[in-house]
């Protein structure tokens, strides 16, 4: 294996605890639980460790190998598989989580039959869709005749209750009436079952403002949460919570100067296309001081994502593995070797805790 220091994330693992325990005390407070969404940080067992020890309820994630890790690395919590499942998945699915979304009728009966072969009772939430349009039942009459349908009928699952998802693909807020919305779909089906469901869960991040602002309806009791404790930058961002309650320093990602030189800021030459096929604007600001860094997009995705500590310090540019940084107007001198700071956002810590090149340290 090549033993390289850079580029690197840096995770400072007691931040992500003190942020998990700062959400979890918040939710408490309303009575509902917390499943940590360990997806956003690629299941990095040392994080999955830290939820634990914060204190939430239950592990959750998208991806059974992230479940898998957790487990392996000692994390004995109830594990809760957020993707609804894929049928060649099922027997994966029960081997390693306790519950899991789902919308769909026959994936669950195959789930019942997984659950029977490995004699196990496998916990279902069903998953209503108001309005953000990726997973759930829009028909709520067939969500109510299903979750019937496997409270009756598939002796192998236990109904724990129904979730919605919003803010992911529709960009729908949850406001606390979808919630209510939520709330009465679990309603009916209870009066249909005859007794009360254990879960009604809210949803992800996006929810938690209903916690912070007090206005969460009664009944949600569940949360699945990652960005709003891993990061704590979107509600703020986005959304204009003030999260000085949380760190939002705990990953710093760092990369490695390979050259400074003044340079053109305008190409010289005949303009074609770049290494992705584009041809973007580039803005003629005469010479300037440029660093060059070991780092590149495939290890972060978008040079939009990337958010430089140093005063003065633009990223103008970047192609695979290469980023390019205006440093004319920065407080400090840069040469080679020297080490730049940048905070990330979710769509960055997806893929710089997923890239086999960037070392992943704690501190
Ligand atoms: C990813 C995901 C979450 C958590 O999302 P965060 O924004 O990281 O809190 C919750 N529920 C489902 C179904 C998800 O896919």
């Amino acid at each position: 294996m090549v033993n390289q220091s850079y580029p690197r994330v840096e995770i400072n693992l007691q931040y992500f605890k003190e942020n998990v325990e700062a959400a979890v005390k918040r939710c408490a407070e309303y009575g509902i639980k917390v499943s940590g969404v360990i997806k956003g940080t690629t299941g990095i067992p040392e994080c999955a460790k830290m939820f634990q020890e914060g204190g939430v309820f239950g592990i959750a994630s998208s991806r059974l190998e992230q479940i898998e890790d957790a487990k392996n690395y000692g994390v004995d919590l109830p594990m809760l598989l957020l993707r609804v499942p894929m049928h060649s998945e099922v027997d994966e699915v029960v081997r390693l989580c306790d519950m899991s979304l789902n919308s769909e009728v026959s994936t669950l009966e195959l789930l019942d039959r997984a659950a029977a072969k490995q004699g196990k009772i496998h916990k279902v939430i069903i998953m209503a869709d108001l309005g953000d349009l990726r997973e759930g039942y829009w028909d709520k009459d067939e969500m109510v005749q299903v979750a019937c349908h496997v409270e009756n009928e598939l002796s192998n699952l236990h109904l724990a209750g129904v979730g919605t998802n919003l803010g992911c693909y529709g960009s729908i807020e949850a406001t606390a009436d979808k919630l209510d919305e939520l709330v009465e779909i679990a309603e009916r089906i209870e009066a249909e079952i005859g007794r009360e469901l254990e879960i009604i869960s809210g949803g992800g991040t996006t929810s938690f403002p209903r916690v912070l602002l007090g206005d969460m309806p009664k009944r949600i009791n569940h949360l699945r949460m990652g960005e709003g404790i891993i990061l704590a930058r979107d509600l703020d961002v986005f959304f204009g919570l003030d999260m000085s309650f949380m760190h939002q320093d705990t990953y710093t990602l760092k990369a490695e100067v390979i050259e400074v030189k003044d340079k053109p800021s305008h190409p010289v030459g005949k303009i074609s296309i770049d290494a992705f096929g584009h041809t973007p604007e580039y803005v003629d600001r005469g010479i300037r001081k440029r660093a060059l860094l070991g780092i590149g997009k495939v290890d972060y995705g978008s040079i939009d994502e990337i958010f430089p500590k140093d005063k003065g310090v633009e990223v103008i540019g970047a192609s695979s593995d290469h980023t390019i940084l205006d440093i004319e107007d920065a407080e400090r001198e840069f040469k080679p070797g020297d080490i730049v700071s940048f905070g990330i956002n979710y769509a960055s810590l997806v893929y710089v805790t997923n890239c086999r090149n960037v070392q992943i340290v704690f501190v």
